[in-house]
């Protein structure tokens, strides 16, 4: 389905992709941030860059924020968020022997990942984690059941795992991951682990999937598309593969509009737009203003899905303001 947004005849347009930006698990942990910073005042700290991405980071440290490696670099008893990411069981315990007040704001569907791995973990399977090397929610996942779990980081390393039982293993993944890679990994260790079992249901969540969806549909189109998104973000890094895969002549990835050369729109005639699953839409809007000025003025939103899905903040959090508006009724 295409919605015109404005059809100006320059000849130059815009394919502006549609489920983009935020998604219901960034928009929660930066919520989380931004209510603990007015319930208990700054300095508020969070472990890890709360969602991958510059500009978020960047506006919270203005309003109080303190991002921090680790736990260890917390004052004793101060408040610290966990990113939605996810953590390992060990960094609660850290925080609780540090007498942090934790609040978790682990996105759900990563949360539904843990607990996969910690129920076939429990029945003694072995579990394949198909996931990027160092990312943290994959560091988070094994935390769980680290004797239990093995990294497969693409389908290359389908060829190298070895597992105790061929009957009684099950493949999980890291949840921003290329929909058709993770296809094609789990199609290699079927080869090898016929019995290979898969989650009960999708690990890549449905906004990593829902973008790669709509850049798929538009790029065959494109000269070039334009991603927003910061390069430690997966799910953004995932989204340039893709339209690349899928037809596009090139590909970009942006944290701003400052950062896009000329010379990639030079001959251009249709640039597909979008943004990773950490990206505000204002960022998206300052590109388009700026392929405005470079003559891309007619742009046509392409949607492929829409999006409801919302979280409620962390309970610990909700408990702490209905307490606080308790007591200021
Ligand atoms: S990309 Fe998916 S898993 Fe990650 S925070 Fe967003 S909804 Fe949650």
């Amino acid at each position: 389905m295409t919605e015109a947004q404005a059809t100006p005849q320059t000849g130059k347009r815009v394919l502006l992709a549609k489920p983009r930006g935020y998604c219901a698990g960034v928009d929660r942990a930066v919520q989380t941030v931004e209510e603990a910073l007015t319930l208990y005042g700054a300095p508020i700290y969070v472990r890890k860059q709360i969602v991958h991405n510059k500009h978020v980071v960047r506006t919270l440290e203005a309003k109080g924020a303190i991002f921090v490696e680790e736990n260890e670099e917390v004052p004793e008893g101060a408040t610290v968020i966990f990113s939605a990411h996810g953590v390992a069981p060990e960094v609660h315990e850290q925080a609780r022997a540090r007498s942090l007040k934790a609040i978790d704001a682990t996105c759900p569907l990563v949360t539904k990942v843990h607990h996969e791995a910690k129920r076939f973990a429990a029945e003694d399977y072995d579990i394949l984690l198909i996931g990027h090397e160092g990312h943290e929610e994959v560091i988070g996942t094994t935390g769980e059941a680290p004797a239990h779990i093995q990294l497969v980081d693409g389908p290359e390393d389908a060829d190298k795992v070895t597992v105790r039982d061929p009957e009684k293993v099950v493949w999980l993944s890291q949840t921003t991951l290329s929909v058709d890679e993770t296809m094609e990994t789990v199609a290699r260790l079927k080869k090898r682990l016929p019995m290979l079992q898969s989650p009960p249901s999708d690990d890549i969540c449905y906004a990593t999937s829902n973008r790669q969806q709509v850049v798929k549909e538009i790029a065959p189109q494109c000269d070039v598309v334009i991603v927003v998104g910061s390069r430690n973000s997966s799910n953004s890094v995932r989204l340039v593969e893709v339209a690349l895969d899928a037809g596009a002549g090139t590909g970009h990835l942006v944290d701003f509009a400052s950062e896009i050369d000329d010379a990639w729109l030079a001959g251009a005639g249709t640039v597909g737009l979008t943004s990773g699953a950490s990206v505000p839409d204002e960022l998206v809007q300052e590109v388009l203003a700026h392929l405005a000025a470079r003559g891309f003025t007619d742009v046509e939103e392409v949607v492929t899905a829409t999006e409801r899905l919302t979280f409620s903040l962390p309970q610990e959090l909700k408990r702490d303001m209905r307490t606080a508006a308790a007591a200021r009724a």
